[in-house]
């Protein structure tokens, strides 16, 4: 827990000519007779990124539709970064400045819920950002007859021309009981201030299920039969919460499947007449807008990777590797030092890693009065908030410092730690990634993003602890529900029994 080394800002970069670098690979999936595919493009010295997943399966025709939708995204990845590129070189020339709001990142994930013999269901999830603050994030459902090559449609599926009502009802009034569970999360200063809150969000929510094809575009089916519908990123609650997806039981929408559905899925509307009703569904959102559900930590093995003191001048390289391999990390920011890098900490919020507040100078709390403590915290939350759009949720005293005055000043939950890695004492990327790999379920891993050789191990550290079935996660998503609580301190998070 050193102080932060002082940064500096980057020089301007040299126009060089622009070289692409492409890479390929061909990997199995978890699904039988599923590959994935990858392909990933580099160019303009790392301002335009692509990532593109499909799946390849034995079926042709399924493969020329993925394929199709992979191309589309990467051609008009080609032409926002071309335009992209012309604007920032123009720029450039004009003010001598680099401006990092000129990237382009353009990323495609997907998700097969439901791969068998009959029926193979894929979700495909497009994030684009083309410059400016934020992306956007679209996902849409594909359902294939898998023997006959053929894709359905949402007409293919149900029974009668109601359907899109019944999605739509079934749909809202999840959503609705969800809005008010979130809405007890907030201490509204006034009623009236809890009414124009709630008018807001339920009006997004309504035009977001309206019985619209489009509204519904995001269908997959579970292995359960569970239909799953997801919302793009801002379709129904705004961009921070994601994709927002909610679940229908299977029994509850049986009778609307055609029979061919109801025979691959294995419901019976008979099942259907007879159950009770059981809204078994809870909205699911990642940070990133990720299609997968959020990792439950009770459940799975899951480790938080933190990083103090930063930004540096090898933060970046960090989210480098951090984006190439999806991994999400926790940043305790320094407030000095994002005001000198707040290029860096926008980036960290866009690409999903969740920021904390590691005070404005580095101070030893337990030194400081009441007033002194609010400063350093306010201050840098503040700033936070200016540059990413979202306020540090948790606070990292500096030193790991820290007593009841301490506490009570923050009014931030206080993250400590489980693994020291001694990154501030040992400049060895061996030995730092050694320490890291002895982590366990549930552990909060500290380094700092202040050294090269910290960042250096971090590659390893993916790859070994991933091989052994670690999940890496935010600090929310370590602690899990209901989330993490102002004045309490955490050194690690759950296990799985
Ligand atoms: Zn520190």
């Amino acid at each position: 827990m050193t102080p932060a080394s002082t940064t500096t800002d980057t020089p301007v970069p040299t126009t060089t000519p622009a070289s692409t670098t492409t890479d390929t690979s061909r990997h199995p999936s978890k699904y039988e007779d599923v590959f994935v595919y990858t392909i990933e493009e580099r160019d303009n010295q790392g301002r335009s990124l692509l990532h593109v997943a499909y799946p390849v399966t034995e079926q042709e025709a399924i493969n020329e539709r993925m394929e199709g939708i992979a191309e589309a995204f990467i051609d008009e990845f080609r032409t926002v970064a071309a335009e992209q590129e012309a604007a920032y070189q123009k720029y450039l020339r004009e003010t001598g400045e680099e401006a990092a709001s000129f990237a382009t990142h353009y990323v495609q994930h997907f998700d097969v819920a439901v791969a068998d013999a009959d029926l193979i269901s894929v979700a495909v999830e497009q994030y684009r950002f083309r410059g400016g603050t934020t992306g956007s994030t679209d996902v849409t459902g594909y359902l294939f007859d898998r023997e006959a090559g053929v894709e359905l449609s949402l007409e293919d599926l149900f029974v009668e021309d109601t359907y899109l009502e019944r999605l739509s009802a079934l749909s809202r009034t999840e959503l609705e009981q969800a809005l008010q569970e979130e809405m007890q999360e907030f201490d509204f200063e006034t009623e009236s201030a809890r009414e124009e809150w709630l008018a807001g969000r339920r009006s997004m929510l309504e035009d977001g299920t309206k019985p619209d094809p489009e509204n519904f575009d995001g269908i997959l089916f579970l292995e359960d039969g569970t239909l799953r519908i997801m919302f793009d990123r801002y379709q129904v609650a705004p961009g921070s919460e994601g994709i927002v997806s909610v679940d229908l039981a299977a029994n509850d929408i049986a009778d609307l499947l055609v029979p061919q559905m109801q025979h691959l899925l294995g419901v019976s509307p008979e099942a259907a007449a007879t159950a009770v009703p059981s809204p078994t569904s809870t909205p699911s959102t990642t940070p990133d807008g990720g299609v997968q559900s959020r990792v439950d930590c009770t459940e799975v093995a899951c480790v938080a990777l933190t990083f103090d003191d930063g930004p540096s001048v090898y933060t970046d390289r960090l989210l480098d590797v951090l984006w190439s391999h999806e991994v999400p990390a926790t940043f305790f920011v320094l407030g000095r030092s994002a005001r000198i890098q707040p290029k860096t900490v926008a980036r960290m919020a866009r690409e999903g890693h969740e920021i904390g507040n590691h005070s404005w100078s580095h101070p030893n709390m337990q030194d400081l009065s009441d007033t002194v403590i609010r400063e350093e915290i306010c201050k840098t939350n503040k700033l936070v908030v200016q540059i990413s759009g979202a306020s540090p949720t948790h606070f990292r005293p500096p030193y790991g410092a820290y007593d009841e005055g301490v506490i009570d000043a923050a009014r931030m939950p206080i993250i400590l730690w489980s693994l020291d890695t001694l990154d501030w004492k040992d400049r060895d990327a061996d030995l730092i990634a050694e320490r890291m790999d002895q982590a366990l379920a549930g552990m909060i891993i500290l380094a700092h993003d202040i050294h090269d050789t910290t960042v250096a191990a971090i590659p390893t550290v993916i790859e070994s602890l991933s091989s052994r079935g670690i999940h890496f996660v935010t600090m929310t998503d370590l602690v899990g529900p209901p989330g993490l609580v102002p004045g309490q301190v955490y050194h690690h998070g759950p296990a799985p029994r």
